[in-house]
């Protein structure tokens, strides 16, 4: 008998047959003895509709009304499912993120989980009830409602879990696990039995999208273990977990990529103290996230400096390093859109040497030019010319071991 927190997405709850599904699935495992307490996602497509409707009503609509607005969609979907189990005899009941006090710090749209009261939760567990709540959504100290951000329905199941220490916490999405890289750019990528915290953060970053980055977060900052499980068929999932065995890791465990991606150059700017501060403060006061940097060793008192930005970032980017450039009087400002980032990730790279030269002779073998290396404890990130993402990512899926074996002839 186990405490499980299962969130189901919104395609897994999209339509009323779906909703059918999730509850035949919840009852089963309460069947089998488990407490359970059921985060749902609104109904695909349902957040969506919502913000287009406020924005016919009003294009820059406040933002304490559009959390209120937005919050619907979850309400409608946990009372959905409480019915649906009602009606297969499992007693159920659904609760909004105000009623059973998630508590919220007051950044509408983009709010974090203060604390959670799981008083009135363990009352219906208790019960024997199943307990479904809204996931997304949370109240401030003022009871006002707000929400968490696009994707927040994991962040809302992962906190319950941590609150009520929950032996798992189980995502059922529309895949069904964690892939060691995207299977439409690789046919052979493979499902992950496990993977830790750590290098599902770093996929998730580099543009892995199977769990919001705050989930995960959120999830190995209080051990919670987290399950990725799919909502359509059976299968065991990917356990992200904070326990491995270092010696027993694989090498690597993904190959992780990131199309967005711009890279801005500043060529002789003078080389003192206080430029990369200069530079990069006006470029962050545009609220323009800055990713890899590398600033070149300098030669006649002036250095080059290059770093990448979001894609959609780019133009405003360029302007600012103009205009920085005639401040410093630097010699050039130049830019491309056309890269991308590729990332090996693996917690065995700690123990390892050589799985940077590895990767580069992989891609040089290829053809495939680096233009700018970064590496972390756990990554190490190369980026390149867009059109050799595709090459990049299979060349090195293959040459770290990862393709998953050919299918046995009958
Ligand atoms: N319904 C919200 C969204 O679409 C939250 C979620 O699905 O996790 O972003
Ligand atoms: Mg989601």
């Amino acid at each position: 008998m186990a405490l499980l927190v299962q969130k189901y997405g919104g395609t897994s709850v999209g339509s009323p047959e779906r909703i059918h599904a999730v509850a035949e699935k919840t009852a089963r495992a309460r069947r089998q003895g488990h407490d359970l307490v059921v985060v749902v996602s609104a109904m695909s497509g349902e957040t969506d509709r919502l913000l287009e409707l406020a924005r016919t009503v009003n294009p820059d609509p406040p933002a304490r009304e559009l959390d209120v607005l937005l919050a619907t969609g979850e309400q409608q979907t946990i009372a959905l499912l409480a019915m649906a189990l009602e009606k297969i005899g499992c007693p159920a009941r659904s609760y909004t993120g105000q009623q059973v006090h998630i508590l919220t710090d007051s950044a509408y749209g983009k709010a974090r989980i203060v604390k959670i009261d799981e008083t009135r939760i363990r009352e219906d567990l208790d019960q024997g009830r199943v307990v479904v709540v809204a996931g997304f959504q949370g109240v401030d100290e003022a009871g006002n409602i707000t929400t968490l951000g696009r994707g927040g329905s994991d962040t809302t199941g992962v906190a319950l879990a941590a609150a009520l220490k929950a032996d798992e916490c189980q995502i059922f999405t529309d895949v069904d696990g964690v892939y060691t890289t995207d299977p439409r750019v690789v046919p052979q990528a493979r499902r992950l039995d496990r993977i830790t915290f750590e290098e599902m953060l770093e996929m998730a970053s580099l543009g892995s999208k199977v769990l919001q980055i705050r989930s995960v977060e959120f999830a190995g900052k209080y051990k919670v273990p987290l399950r990725v499980r799919s909502s359509f068929e059976e299968g065991p999932g990917t356990l992200i977990t904070y326990e491995e065995n270092e010696m027993e890791a694989p090498l690597i465990s993904g190959i992780a990529f990131n199309r967005d991606e711009a890279k801005l150059t500043i060529r002789g700017v003078p080389d003192r103290p206080g430029i990369a501060a200069q530079i990069l403060g006006d470029v962050g006061k545009a609220n323009v996230n800055v990713d890899m940097i590398v600033q070149n060793v300098g030669a006649d008192g002036t250095t080059d400096f290059t770093f990448t930005v979001h894609r959609a970032d780019y133009k405003k980017a360029l302007e600012i390093l103009k205009a920085v450039a005639t401040q410093l009087k630097a010699k050039e400002v130049t830019g491309d859109d056309k890269i991308v980032k590729i990332s090996v990730v693996g917690v065995g790279m700690r123990s390892h040497a050589g799985i940077a030269s590895q990767m580069f002779k992989v891609l040089a073998d290829e053809g495939i030019n680096i233009q700018m290396i970064s590496t972390s404890e756990i990554k190490i990130s190369v980026v390149v010319e867009e059109k050799y993402l595709e090459l990049g990512v299979r060349a090195l899926h293959t040459a770290f071991g990862l393709d998953k074996a050919a299918p046995q002839a009958t």
